[in-house]
């Protein structure tokens, strides 16, 4: 059975790839993220990564008025990603006014240096057709 730390492992070698990775339970079909070592709806250990979609909606966010550090230039919008594969994700929605965002926004996944570290899944105001 794989570790904690393999997990985020393998879930960050997505992100260098340009993949926004999540698991799926070969038993039950659900997804799930974060990354565990077996499925929360139905106790399997038979998970699998699959790529997932990158599109989502904003479920709710917060703006930070004031940063956590040097490197996060407020303000900043940390919202709560839901993805069209049904998990929730905590994550920065970049290229958009505090003024514009709602919930239930359509969002896509981008890959950015986040706070000037590394690369991490932001997601960007998804155009609606
Ligand atoms: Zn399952």
């Amino acid at each position: 059975m794989a570790g904690v730390d393999q997990l985020d492992q393998i879930f960050f070698e997505g992100v260098a790839d340009g993949q926004l990775r999540v698991q799926q339970c070969s038993d039950c079909g659900a997804h799930q993220f974060y990354p565990r070592v077996v499925c929360k709806h139905c106790g399997s250990e038979q998970l699998k990564w699959i790529s997932a979609s990158g599109r989502g909606r904003v479920a709710s966010f917060s703006v930070v008025r004031r940063g956590v550090s040097a490197e996060f230039e407020a303000p900043y919008i940390v919202a709560l990603i839901t993805l069209e594969e049904g998990v929730t994700m905590m994550s920065h929605l970049v290229d958009v006014e505090p003024e514009q965002v709602a919930s239930g926004m359509a969002v896509r996944v981008a890959f950015r240096p986040v706070g000037g570290a590394d690369i991490r899944p932001v997601f960007l105001r998804a155009e609606v057709s």
